[in-house]
Protein backbone atom coordinates (compact mmCIF):
# COMPACT_ATOMS: atom_id res chain seq x y z
CA UNK A 1 0.00 0.00 0.00
CA UNK A 2 1.17 3.41 -0.82
CA UNK A 3 2.09 6.15 1.94
CA UNK A 4 0.17 9.22 1.73
CA UNK A 5 3.41 10.71 3.59
CA UNK A 6 7.33 9.35 3.08
CA UNK A 7 9.35 9.58 5.68
CA UNK A 8 12.31 8.03 4.21
CA UNK A 9 14.23 11.08 4.90
CA UNK A 10 14.15 10.67 8.79
CA UNK A 11 16.73 8.35 10.07
CA UNK A 12 15.19 4.92 10.77
CA UNK A 13 16.28 4.80 14.69
CA UNK A 14 12.43 2.88 15.95
CA UNK A 15 9.82 1.26 14.45
CA UNK A 16 7.10 3.59 13.90
CA UNK A 17 3.61 2.90 13.29
CA UNK A 18 2.05 3.94 9.91
CA UNK A 19 0.50 7.34 11.39
CA UNK A 20 1.41 10.71 11.31
CA UNK A 21 -0.31 13.00 14.45
CA UNK A 22 -1.60 16.53 14.08
CA UNK A 23 -3.03 17.86 16.86
CA UNK A 24 -3.58 16.96 20.66
CA UNK A 25 -6.14 18.61 23.04
CA UNK A 26 -5.19 17.55 27.00
CA UNK A 27 -5.50 13.96 26.98
CA UNK A 28 -6.65 13.17 22.95
CA UNK A 29 -4.59 13.14 19.97
CA UNK A 30 -5.78 13.03 16.35
CA UNK A 31 -3.71 11.67 13.71
CA UNK A 32 -3.55 12.65 9.97
CA UNK A 33 -6.55 10.36 9.00
CA UNK A 34 -8.96 12.28 11.73
CA UNK A 35 -8.84 8.95 13.91
CA UNK A 36 -8.73 10.12 17.53
CA UNK A 37 -6.98 8.45 20.27
CA UNK A 38 -6.62 8.51 23.97
CA UNK A 39 -3.44 9.36 24.87
CA UNK A 40 -1.85 7.36 28.36
CA UNK A 41 2.13 7.66 26.43
CA UNK A 42 1.65 11.41 26.64
CA UNK A 43 5.09 12.45 24.90
CA UNK A 44 6.90 9.79 27.10
CA UNK A 45 5.52 10.78 30.34
CA UNK A 46 6.66 14.61 29.14
CA UNK A 47 3.08 16.42 28.71
CA UNK A 48 2.59 17.27 31.93
CA UNK A 49 -0.62 19.27 30.76
CA UNK A 50 -1.59 17.17 28.28
CA UNK A 51 -1.63 18.05 24.99
CA UNK A 52 -1.20 22.35 23.80
CA UNK A 53 -2.14 23.39 27.30
CA UNK A 54 -3.55 26.91 26.68
CA UNK A 55 -0.77 28.35 29.37
CA UNK A 56 1.82 26.47 27.61
CA UNK A 57 0.73 28.19 24.24
CA UNK A 58 0.23 31.60 25.54
CA UNK A 59 3.72 31.52 27.23
CA UNK A 60 5.21 30.49 23.96
CA UNK A 61 3.35 33.49 22.28
CA UNK A 62 4.22 35.69 24.88
CA UNK A 63 8.12 35.12 25.39
CA UNK A 64 8.40 34.66 21.88
CA UNK A 65 7.46 37.74 21.01
CA UNK A 66 9.42 39.02 23.50
CA UNK A 67 13.09 37.45 23.63
CA UNK A 68 13.99 34.09 22.45
CA UNK A 69 17.71 33.81 22.73
CA UNK A 70 19.60 36.49 24.36
CA UNK A 71 23.07 34.14 24.96
CA UNK A 72 23.90 32.17 27.95
CA UNK A 73 26.25 34.52 29.06
CA UNK A 74 23.61 36.92 30.03
CA UNK A 75 20.72 36.70 32.10
CA UNK A 76 17.04 36.69 31.02
CA UNK A 77 14.35 37.06 33.58
CA UNK A 78 12.52 33.69 32.97
CA UNK A 79 15.60 31.84 33.65
CA UNK A 80 16.04 33.59 36.73
CA UNK A 81 12.41 33.46 37.65
CA UNK A 82 11.98 29.71 37.01
CA UNK A 83 15.63 29.15 39.26
CA UNK A 84 14.31 30.60 42.03
CA UNK A 85 10.46 28.87 42.15
CA UNK A 86 12.34 25.21 41.75
CA UNK A 87 14.69 26.37 44.74
CA UNK A 88 12.03 27.80 46.71
CA UNK A 89 9.85 24.36 46.31
CA UNK A 90 12.89 21.86 46.94
CA UNK A 91 15.69 21.30 48.51
CA UNK A 92 18.10 22.64 46.44
CA UNK A 93 20.28 25.94 45.91
CA UNK A 94 20.85 26.34 42.68
CA UNK A 95 19.90 25.22 38.87
CA UNK A 96 21.92 24.45 35.94
CA UNK A 97 19.10 24.31 32.94
CA UNK A 98 19.79 21.96 29.87
CA UNK A 99 17.33 20.81 26.89
CA UNK A 100 17.08 16.91 28.10
CA UNK A 101 17.32 14.85 30.65
CA UNK A 102 20.62 13.15 29.15
CA UNK A 103 22.38 17.02 29.51
CA UNK A 104 21.18 17.09 32.95
CA UNK A 105 22.45 13.76 34.09
CA UNK A 106 25.61 14.28 32.00
CA UNK A 107 25.72 17.58 34.57
CA UNK A 108 25.23 15.77 36.99
CA UNK A 109 27.87 13.40 36.32
CA UNK A 110 30.28 16.18 35.85
CA UNK A 111 29.41 17.72 38.76
CA UNK A 112 30.13 14.92 41.31
CA UNK A 113 33.28 14.25 39.33
CA UNK A 114 34.45 17.49 40.14
CA UNK A 115 33.34 17.41 43.64
CA UNK A 116 35.22 14.39 43.74
CA UNK A 117 38.77 15.59 42.42
CA UNK A 118 37.81 18.87 44.96
CA UNK A 119 36.84 16.85 48.23
CA UNK A 120 38.12 13.05 47.53
CA UNK A 121 41.21 13.15 45.84
CA UNK A 122 40.05 12.44 42.65
CA UNK A 123 37.58 10.44 42.97
CA UNK A 124 35.40 9.79 40.00
CA UNK A 125 33.10 6.51 40.16
CA UNK A 126 29.57 6.78 40.54
CA UNK A 127 27.45 3.67 41.64
CA UNK A 128 24.98 3.26 39.10
CA UNK A 129 21.88 0.12 39.30
CA UNK A 130 21.19 -2.68 36.82
CA UNK A 131 18.50 -2.04 34.43
CA UNK A 132 18.39 2.07 35.20
CA UNK A 133 18.38 4.45 32.34
CA UNK A 134 20.39 7.65 32.15
CA UNK A 135 20.15 9.04 28.47
CA UNK A 136 21.07 8.59 25.08
CA UNK A 137 24.79 9.95 25.57
CA UNK A 138 27.69 7.81 25.80
CA UNK A 139 28.26 8.93 29.36
CA UNK A 140 24.76 8.17 30.77
CA UNK A 141 24.70 5.30 28.31
CA UNK A 142 27.48 3.52 30.27
CA UNK A 143 25.48 4.68 33.40
CA UNK A 144 22.37 3.06 32.54
CA UNK A 145 22.01 -0.42 33.41
CA UNK A 146 21.25 -1.73 30.15
CA UNK A 147 22.55 -4.85 29.14
CA UNK A 148 25.35 -4.51 26.99
CA UNK A 149 24.56 -0.68 26.74
CA UNK A 150 28.11 0.28 28.51
CA UNK A 151 30.14 -0.86 25.10
CA UNK A 152 27.60 -0.32 22.39
CA UNK A 153 29.85 2.11 21.10
CA UNK A 154 33.11 1.78 22.87
CA UNK A 155 35.33 3.14 24.10
CA UNK A 156 32.52 4.71 26.56
CA UNK A 157 33.16 6.52 29.65
CA UNK A 158 33.72 4.49 32.42
CA UNK A 159 33.40 4.01 35.96
CA UNK A 160 29.90 3.37 36.86
CA UNK A 161 29.90 0.22 38.67
CA UNK A 162 26.56 -1.42 38.75
CA UNK A 163 24.53 -2.26 42.31
CA UNK A 164 21.50 -4.03 42.41
CA UNK A 165 17.90 -1.70 42.96
CA UNK A 166 16.83 -2.57 46.78
CA UNK A 167 19.76 -4.82 48.20
CA UNK A 168 22.03 -2.25 50.02
CA UNK A 169 24.90 -4.60 50.57
CA UNK A 170 25.25 -4.92 46.54
CA UNK A 171 25.67 -1.14 46.91
CA UNK A 172 28.25 -1.38 49.74
CA UNK A 173 30.52 -3.83 48.48
CA UNK A 174 30.84 -1.58 45.32
CA UNK A 175 32.08 1.44 47.73
CA UNK A 176 35.76 1.97 47.41
CA UNK A 177 38.46 5.03 47.40
CA UNK A 178 37.40 5.82 43.63
CA UNK A 179 33.32 6.35 44.83
CA UNK A 180 32.27 10.07 44.46
CA UNK A 181 28.63 9.26 44.22
CA UNK A 182 25.95 6.97 44.04
CA UNK A 183 23.23 7.70 41.22
CA UNK A 184 19.86 6.15 40.76
CA UNK A 185 16.01 6.92 39.82
CA UNK A 186 13.58 6.55 42.84
CA UNK A 187 11.38 4.56 40.44
CA UNK A 188 12.89 3.31 37.43
CA UNK A 189 10.89 4.32 34.88
CA UNK A 190 12.21 2.69 31.36
CA UNK A 191 12.83 -0.69 32.75
CA UNK A 192 9.35 -1.17 33.84
CA UNK A 193 7.91 1.04 36.76
CA UNK A 194 10.18 -0.65 39.38
CA UNK A 195 10.04 1.32 42.51
CA UNK A 196 12.98 1.80 45.39
CA UNK A 197 11.83 1.00 48.64
CA UNK A 198 11.55 3.78 51.03
CA UNK A 199 14.28 1.89 53.57
CA UNK A 200 16.21 1.27 50.41
CA UNK A 201 16.47 5.10 49.72
CA UNK A 202 17.40 5.89 53.37
CA UNK A 203 20.15 3.52 53.83
CA UNK A 204 21.98 5.03 50.48
CA UNK A 205 21.50 8.28 51.97
CA UNK A 206 23.30 7.06 55.40
CA UNK A 207 25.99 5.53 53.44
CA UNK A 208 26.18 8.44 51.24
CA UNK A 209 26.50 10.53 54.33
CA UNK A 210 28.84 8.24 56.20
CA UNK A 211 31.34 7.89 52.99
CA UNK A 212 31.12 11.38 51.80
CA UNK A 213 29.04 10.26 49.08
CA UNK A 214 27.09 12.66 46.75
CA UNK A 215 23.47 10.94 46.86
CA UNK A 216 21.49 11.87 43.23
CA UNK A 217 18.67 10.92 42.02
CA UNK A 218 17.77 10.79 38.95
CA UNK A 219 13.97 12.80 38.74
CA UNK A 220 13.83 12.85 34.71
CA UNK A 221 10.79 11.16 34.80
CA UNK A 222 9.67 10.69 38.49
CA UNK A 223 9.58 15.19 38.90
CA UNK A 224 7.56 17.61 38.27
CA UNK A 225 4.25 16.24 40.24
CA UNK A 226 4.71 12.37 38.43
CA UNK A 227 4.45 10.40 42.00
CA UNK A 228 1.82 13.41 43.02
CA UNK A 229 4.43 15.30 44.61
CA UNK A 230 6.28 17.90 43.20
CA UNK A 231 9.55 15.73 43.56
CA UNK A 232 9.79 12.32 43.81
CA UNK A 233 11.98 12.49 46.95
CA UNK A 234 9.20 13.96 48.62
CA UNK A 235 7.00 10.86 48.36
CA UNK A 236 10.13 9.05 49.66
CA UNK A 237 11.02 11.22 52.21
CA UNK A 238 15.09 11.33 51.47
CA UNK A 239 16.57 14.10 50.63
CA UNK A 240 19.32 13.91 48.20
CA UNK A 241 22.16 16.01 47.11
CA UNK A 242 21.67 16.37 43.49
CA UNK A 243 18.39 15.76 41.47
CA UNK A 244 18.05 15.86 37.32
CA UNK A 245 14.72 17.24 35.73
CA UNK A 246 13.48 16.97 32.13
CA UNK A 247 10.53 15.52 30.66
CA UNK A 248 7.58 17.15 32.66
CA UNK A 249 9.25 19.84 33.54
CA UNK A 250 8.62 21.68 29.64
CA UNK A 251 4.99 19.90 29.90
CA UNK A 252 6.24 18.81 26.10
CA UNK A 253 8.57 21.57 25.15
CA UNK A 254 12.59 20.37 25.72
CA UNK A 255 14.16 21.71 28.95
CA UNK A 256 16.15 20.33 31.32
CA UNK A 257 17.50 21.09 34.64
CA UNK A 258 20.04 20.09 37.07
CA UNK A 259 19.38 21.17 40.47
CA UNK A 260 22.00 20.71 43.62
CA UNK A 261 22.72 21.76 47.29
CA UNK A 262 25.17 24.82 47.89
CA UNK A 263 28.22 22.76 48.97
CA UNK A 264 27.65 20.53 45.69
CA UNK A 265 27.31 23.29 43.81
CA UNK A 266 30.96 23.11 42.38
CA UNK A 267 31.31 24.22 38.51
CA UNK A 268 33.55 27.05 38.47
CA UNK A 269 33.93 29.34 35.12
CA UNK A 270 34.37 27.00 32.19
CA UNK A 271 33.22 23.82 33.36
CA UNK A 272 29.71 23.45 31.78
CA UNK A 273 27.92 25.61 29.27
CA UNK A 274 25.32 24.66 26.73
CA UNK A 275 24.29 27.48 23.84
CA UNK A 276 20.79 26.28 24.54
CA UNK A 277 21.05 26.43 28.38
CA UNK A 278 18.10 28.93 30.46
CA UNK A 279 16.95 30.46 27.31
CA UNK A 280 13.79 32.58 28.01
CA UNK A 281 11.52 30.83 25.66
CA UNK A 282 12.01 27.51 27.37
CA UNK A 283 12.06 28.55 30.80
CA UNK A 284 9.14 30.43 30.20
CA UNK A 285 7.14 27.48 29.39
CA UNK A 286 8.75 25.52 32.69
CA UNK A 287 7.28 28.89 34.55
CA UNK A 288 3.76 27.88 33.43
CA UNK A 289 3.95 24.37 34.02
CA UNK A 290 5.50 25.01 37.43
CA UNK A 291 2.69 27.62 38.46
CA UNK A 292 0.04 25.19 37.05
CA UNK A 293 1.19 22.04 39.08
CA UNK A 294 1.85 24.03 42.26
CA UNK A 295 -1.59 25.61 41.98
CA UNK A 296 -4.21 24.46 44.81
CA UNK A 297 -5.14 21.29 44.92
CA UNK A 298 -3.40 20.00 42.07
CA UNK A 299 -0.78 17.69 43.00
CA UNK A 300 -3.80 16.15 45.54
CA UNK A 301 -5.91 15.18 42.63
CA UNK A 302 -2.84 13.58 40.98
CA UNK A 303 -2.51 11.29 44.04
CA UNK A 304 -6.33 10.56 44.11
CA UNK A 305 -6.63 9.83 40.20
CA UNK A 306 -3.55 8.02 40.44
CA UNK A 307 -4.67 5.52 43.14
CA UNK A 308 -7.50 5.61 41.45
CA UNK A 309 -6.05 3.86 38.50
CA UNK A 310 -3.62 2.05 40.74
CA UNK A 311 -6.87 0.41 41.95
CA UNK A 312 -8.12 -0.39 38.37
CA UNK A 313 -4.91 -1.92 36.91
CA UNK A 314 -4.84 -3.82 40.26
CA UNK A 315 -8.61 -5.47 39.53
CA UNK A 316 -7.79 -5.89 36.38
CA UNK A 317 -4.71 -7.71 37.12
CA UNK A 318 -6.76 -9.97 39.84
CA UNK A 319 -9.64 -10.80 37.76
CA UNK A 320 -7.15 -11.74 34.59
CA UNK A 321 -4.63 -13.33 36.67
CA UNK A 322 -2.67 -11.21 34.22
CA UNK A 323 0.31 -10.30 36.83
CA UNK A 324 0.64 -7.38 39.03
CA UNK A 325 0.11 -4.00 39.09
CA UNK A 326 2.36 -1.18 40.71
CA UNK A 327 3.44 2.10 40.63
CA UNK A 328 2.77 5.18 41.82
CA UNK A 329 1.04 8.56 41.06
CA UNK A 330 0.17 9.05 37.65
CA UNK A 331 3.33 6.45 37.01
CA UNK A 332 1.91 3.08 37.09
CA UNK A 333 2.82 -0.62 35.17
CA UNK A 334 0.87 -3.28 34.79
CA UNK A 335 3.15 -6.71 34.47
CA UNK A 336 1.05 -9.05 31.85
CA UNK A 337 2.61 -11.98 33.40
CA UNK A 338 3.41 -13.29 29.46
CA UNK A 339 5.13 -11.52 26.73
CA UNK A 340 1.80 -9.59 25.22
CA UNK A 341 2.30 -6.04 25.47
CA UNK A 342 3.61 -5.17 22.19
CA UNK A 343 0.06 -7.23 20.99
CA UNK A 344 -1.66 -5.59 23.51
CA UNK A 345 -0.73 -1.71 22.39
CA UNK A 346 -1.05 -2.41 18.69
CA UNK A 347 -4.65 -3.90 19.21
CA UNK A 348 -5.59 -1.14 21.59
CA UNK A 349 -4.04 1.58 18.85
CA UNK A 350 -5.47 -0.40 15.72
CA UNK A 351 -8.19 -1.87 16.32
CA UNK A 352 -9.98 -0.86 19.63
CA UNK A 353 -12.84 1.41 19.54
CA UNK A 354 -13.27 3.03 22.91
CA UNK A 355 -16.58 1.98 24.18
CA UNK A 356 -18.78 5.14 24.96
CA UNK A 357 -16.98 7.14 21.96
CA UNK A 358 -18.84 8.27 18.91
CA UNK A 359 -16.22 7.85 16.96
CA UNK A 360 -14.72 4.66 17.60
CA UNK A 361 -11.48 6.08 19.43
CA UNK A 362 -8.65 4.04 19.52
CA UNK A 363 -5.95 4.39 22.85
CA UNK A 364 -2.19 5.03 23.13
CA UNK A 365 -0.09 2.57 25.33
CA UNK A 366 3.44 1.85 26.18
CA UNK A 367 5.24 -1.48 26.31
CA UNK A 368 8.68 -0.68 28.21
CA UNK A 369 9.30 -4.32 28.81
CA UNK A 370 7.90 -7.56 26.26
CA UNK A 371 5.33 -8.02 29.08
CA UNK A 372 4.75 -4.90 30.63
CA UNK A 373 2.84 -2.27 30.53
CA UNK A 374 3.25 1.48 31.46
CA UNK A 375 1.15 4.46 32.13
CA UNK A 376 1.81 7.89 32.29
CA UNK A 377 -0.99 10.22 31.44
CA UNK A 378 -1.07 13.71 31.03
CA UNK A 379 -1.24 14.48 35.24
CA UNK A 380 -4.51 16.77 34.52
CA UNK A 381 -6.24 13.15 33.25
CA UNK A 382 -9.64 12.32 34.56
CA UNK A 383 -11.30 9.60 36.40
CA UNK A 384 -13.47 8.85 33.94
CA UNK A 385 -10.34 9.20 31.31
CA UNK A 386 -8.92 5.93 33.09
CA UNK A 387 -11.89 4.21 33.78
CA UNK A 388 -12.33 4.84 29.85
CA UNK A 389 -8.58 3.55 29.17
CA UNK A 390 -9.11 0.34 31.74
CA UNK A 391 -11.92 -0.47 29.52
CA UNK A 392 -9.97 -0.59 26.42
CA UNK A 393 -6.98 -2.03 28.04
CA UNK A 394 -9.35 -5.10 29.15
CA UNK A 395 -10.37 -5.69 25.46
CA UNK A 396 -7.09 -4.99 24.00
CA UNK A 397 -5.59 -8.03 26.75
CA UNK A 398 -8.18 -10.49 26.18
CA UNK A 399 -7.83 -9.79 22.14
CA UNK A 400 -4.32 -9.99 22.51
CA UNK A 401 -4.44 -12.95 24.74
CA UNK A 402 -6.95 -14.94 22.33
CA UNK A 403 -4.96 -14.14 19.18
CA UNK A 404 -1.63 -16.14 20.49
C1 LIG B 1 13.82 9.88 29.64
C2 LIG B 1 14.83 9.74 30.71
C3 LIG B 1 16.14 10.21 30.55
C4 LIG B 1 16.64 10.80 29.26
O1 LIG B 1 16.01 12.02 28.98
P1 LIG B 1 16.17 12.62 27.51
O2 LIG B 1 15.41 13.93 27.60
O3 LIG B 1 15.56 11.65 26.57
O4 LIG B 1 17.59 12.83 27.25
C5 LIG B 1 17.00 10.09 31.61
N1 LIG B 1 16.62 9.54 32.77
C6 LIG B 1 15.36 9.08 32.96
C7 LIG B 1 14.99 8.50 34.27
C8 LIG B 1 14.42 9.15 31.92
O5 LIG B 1 13.20 8.67 32.09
Amino acid sequence: MKRAFDPSHLMDITPRPDLVFVRGDASWVWDQKGRRYLDFVQGWAVNTLGHAPACVRDALAQQSALLVTPSPAFHNEPAIALSELLCRHSDFDQVFFTNSGAEANEGAIKLARKWGRLHRGGAYEIITFADAFHGRTLATMSASGKPGWDRMFSPQVDGFPKARLNDLPSVQALIGRQTVAIMLEPVQGESGVQEATPEFLHGLRALCDRHGLLLIFDEVQTGVGRLGRLFGYQHFGVVPDVITLAKGLGGGVPIGALLARRDACVFAHGDQGETFNGNPLMCAVGLAVLHEVLADGFLDRVRTTGEHLGVRLRELSDRCGAGSARGVGLLRALDLGQPLAAAVVAHAREHLALEGTADGAGLLLNAPRPSVLRFMPALTVTPDEVDLMVDGLTAAVSAAGSAV
